[in-house]
């Protein structure tokens, strides 16, 4: 990583970890998903509303480190009003990014926007976990019963 981008990197979680966006529970919500990242503690749980395949709305709360709080806080404003389909293309690519060198195409790197800022994971193996941490959870969510949820 170059220190341009490592600066980037620095800037743009930092100021996630202070004002994370739609962060709370979605009060309207009919899929919903706790996902914990025990290596580091961090437990995020994020409440949406699908509707005609869509992600209509999505908010996420927890406690965690800064990384896994501004990767939710990303994830949610990256998939927010997207088909099911195109967000998990989104997590796909932000997959790949964070666990291995693949180096996203222009077309992967438009659909990621701020998401490729976290590359910058890959080179710390221990921290992948927290910034794909959100997305696990965003598709335990998205892969939920409506609500009422039964558990196993
Ligand atoms: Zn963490």
């Amino acid at each position: 990583m170059n220190d341009e981008l490592r600066e980037l990197y620095q800037e743009v979680i930092l100021d996630h970890n202070k004002r994370p966006q739609n962060f709370g529970h979605l009060s309207n919500s009919n899929r919903e998903a706790d996902g914990h990242n025990p290596l580091c503690g961090d437990h995020i749980s994020v409440s949406l509303l699908l509707e005609n395949d869509k992600i209509q709305d999505l908010k996420f709360e927890g406690q965690g480190c800064a990384i896994s709080k501004a990767s939710a806080s990303m994830m949610t404003s990256a998939v927010k009003g997207k088909s099911v389909s195109e967000a998990e293309k989104i997590f796909a690519n932000f997959q790949a990014m964070v666990t291995s060198d693949h180096e996203p195409s222009e077309d992967e790197a438009e659909l990621m926007g701020k998401l490729t800022v976290f590359a910058g994971v890959r080179d710390y193996p221990s921290r992948v976990k927290c910034a794909s941490l959100a997305w696990h959870t965003l598709q335990a969510a998205l892969n939920s019963a409506d609500k009422p949820v039964t558990t196993e």
